[in-house]
């Protein structure tokens, strides 16, 4: 039985193009107990692979974690398919706002230790004891009270093109220095003010609200859904939109744009801009945030070295890269010395 892609990426492209039927972007987690996370894996993939169905999906023995691109026509088959497993029905599902229909080309599912790389020691504390789950609307009436305080949980590439007003931004690589800071910020204040936090769809917040309560802060808020739904429920329910610039979302759109406001600079120029890109040199591709006119002047590299080498042919490209592994700054995530105007 066939478990894996057998199409490369520009394939399905081509194939999704030809197709021209209308894919929707599709995002959920459920934190569950799952045992044989091999045979789920394989179930969903099968499953899955028939409907059409593409995107990355993390199975681990505390749950599931699924970004997905759904055909339209099959959205129904899908549910139905989501209800079938006992721990995933009616499991709130995040639809992106802007639509794009190669939102993935692949389906990856992936036994992975955890669904979200979080750094913490489970054993710790106890993970259904959360924060109290709040709408949009709710959410915005919270945002509001002078004992709130508001903090975003996710890491300094993805809150520098969008954010919530007010909202405390720690520049951070990773959700676990997030945790960190936070709690050392906000040390003196774990009784008297409300904790309230949002992440993109609200994963992070599931084990970060936990974590907060373990460590003694008594009002813990989160933003249910994140601000995906809360993009979704603003325009819904015609509510006030409090979100400032772009959503960062982790397939090649790369951010959904939730208010008009672009709140951050091309880091090469200073000029307003919000739209980020991998560096195109194969060795580099640093993520960052390029104007419309440095990708031109700089040939869509972060670097005059980074464009020199990507004006190599691709076998010379490749005699440099030799014996140098660690040099792809993919995880770098928008940290060089050579980006003039990242803060
Ligand atoms: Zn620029
Ligand atoms: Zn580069």
């Amino acid at each position: 039985m066939q478990l894996y892609n057998t199409l490369s990426a520009k394939e399905r492209a081509t194939l999704i193009e030809e197709a021209g039927l209308e894919r929707l972007t599709i995002s959920f987690y459920k934190y569950a107990h799952i045992d044989n996370t091999s045979l789920f894996r394989n179930h969903l993939f099968i499953q899955w692979n028939e409907l059409d169905v593409l995107g990355r999906i993390y199975v681990a023995n505390e749950g599931i974690n699924a970004q997905l691109s759904v055909p339209a026509v099959k959205f129904e088959a899908f549910k139905k398919h989501l209800d079938s497993i006992s721990f995933l029905e009616n499991v709130r599902l995040n639809i992106a706002i802007e639509q794009d229909n190669k939102s993935f080309l692949k389906l990856k599912v992936k036994v992975r230790n955890k669904i979200v790389a979080d750094g913490l020691n489970d054993d710790t504390f106890d993970v259904t004891n959360k924060g109290i789950h709040v709408g949009a609307e709710q959410f915005n009436e919270l945002i509001e009270d002078p004992d709130a305080i508001l903090v975003d949980m996710r890491n300094h590439y993805e809150s520098e093109i969008g954010h919530f007003k007010n909202a405390i931004t720690p520049d951070v690589d990773t959700f676990r220095d997030s945790l960190d800071e936070i709690e050392n910020d906000l040390a003196e204040h774990k009784e008297d003010k409300k904790l309230v936090m949002y992440c993109t769809g609200g994963i992070r917040c599931e084990k970060a609200s936990a974590y907060y309560k373990h460590k003694g802060f008594k009002q813990v808020y989160q933003l249910e859904g994140g601000i995906i739904d809360y993009a979704r429920q603003v325009n819904d329910k015609g509510l006030e939109n409090k979100f400032l610039g772009k959503n960062f979302v982790f397939d090649h759109r790369r951010g959904e744009r939730i208010s008009n406001d672009v709140i951050s600079k091309c880091h090469q120029c200073g000029a307003p801009c919000d739209t980020h890109v991998n560096c195109a040199n194969e060795a580099c591709h640093l993520l960052f945030i390029q104007c419309e006119e440095c990708t031109r002047r700089m040939n869509e590299c972060c670097s005059d070295d980074c464009k020199e080498v990507h004006a190599l042919p691709f076998e010379e490209q490749k005699k440099l890269r030799k014996g140098k592994g660690a040099s792809n700054k993919i995880f770098k995530k928008g940290r060089s010395e050579v980006l003039k105007f990242k803060k």
